[in-house]
């Protein structure tokens, strides 16, 4: 009897926090604009109203071009971009020992704004920012190119989650963002999240330091075996949120390489800074 109380007792408990839950989230009007593109919401950053989830004003002032390493998406220091270089767009890293990536673009600093606002998007169940950033990302000098570049027998591929974490996450970001963008270039490439395979769950990169990081992702990446001969001399653009040190990145393209795909290329929504 005492059993049956509790029980009840915990049902009812859940039940109310279920109804509180979906109501708080249905009515969370953040997390309700941030869903319906094109609504006229607050300014994420500045709070001017209307706009749209980032204000044209804040883009400009956040998001400034920006020259970069054209292999593994850098920032350049700037009296490197002033006419020292000697015709290389590289970084020194890639000047020493040139990466996997054929190239790779990034749209923003990883830093404030965009870093807290990646993170809402990645971490807080906000997947209807994917939208607004793919359109920064296309706005972004060489990006649309990248995407004229491919044809219908190309890939343009996420960088995938384990099923561990796309289990707790509940999405994969990067899948977001690539969907996205296919839709807004309307890239004749497929898109696909199954192809590209992460097989290792390790932990987060995030907590890690670079010597980790690369044994961290050390044959974590895998192509489904039974489609190898889809990937046979095609072009790949993988798509992530956040370079950090490029460890994963280098990893899946080496996995790409290896199972012979021809040219393999990186779009970014955000790169660290160099360290
Ligand atoms: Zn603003
Ligand atoms: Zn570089």
């Amino acid at each position: 009897m005492r059993a049956c109380v509790i029980r009840a007792g915990r049902r009812g408990w859940k039940v109310g926090e279920y109804i509180d839950t979906v109501f708080t989230r249905l009515l969370t009007p953040a997390l309700f604009l941030s869903r319906l593109p094109g609504l006229a919401s607050q300014c994420a950053v500045c709070r001017s109203w209307p706009a749209r989830q980032v204000c044209p004003p804040c883009v400009s002032r956040f998001a400034a071009p920006q020259s970069r390493c054209s292999l593994c998406a850098l920032a350049l220091p700037a009296d490197l971009s002033m006419g020292l270089r000697t015709g290389h767009d590289v970084c020194a890293s890639c000047a020493i020992q040139r990466p996997v990536l054929d190239g790779a673009l990034a749209a923003l600093p990883y830093a404030y704004p965009w870093s807290n606002l990646i993170a809402r998007y990645k971490f807080g169940e906000q997947p209807g920012w994917a939208g607004f950033f793919a359109a920064l990302l296309l706005k972004t000098p060489g990006v649309q190119q990248a995407f004229a570049d491919l044809t219908a027998q190309d890939w343009l591929l996420p960088m995938p989650l384990s099923a561990q974490r796309l289990q707790t996450r509940g999405f994969n970001q990067a899948w977001e963002l690539a969907s996205a963008l296919a839709r807004q270039s309307q890239s004749r490439a497929q898109a696909d999240a199954t192809l590209l395979l992460r097989v290792k769950h390790g932990r987060p990169q995030s907590q890690l330091k670079r010597q980790a990081r690369l044994a961290n992702v050390r044959g974590a990446f895998l192509i489904d075996p039974l489609r190898l001969a889809e990937l046979q001399g095609r072009r790949v653009l993988l798509v992530d949120d956040v370079m950090t040190s490029g460890a994963s990145m280098f990893a899946a393209a080496q996995a790409l390489r290896e199972a012979g795909a021809a040219h393999i290329a990186a779009v970014v929504l955000a790169r660290t800074a160099p360290a």
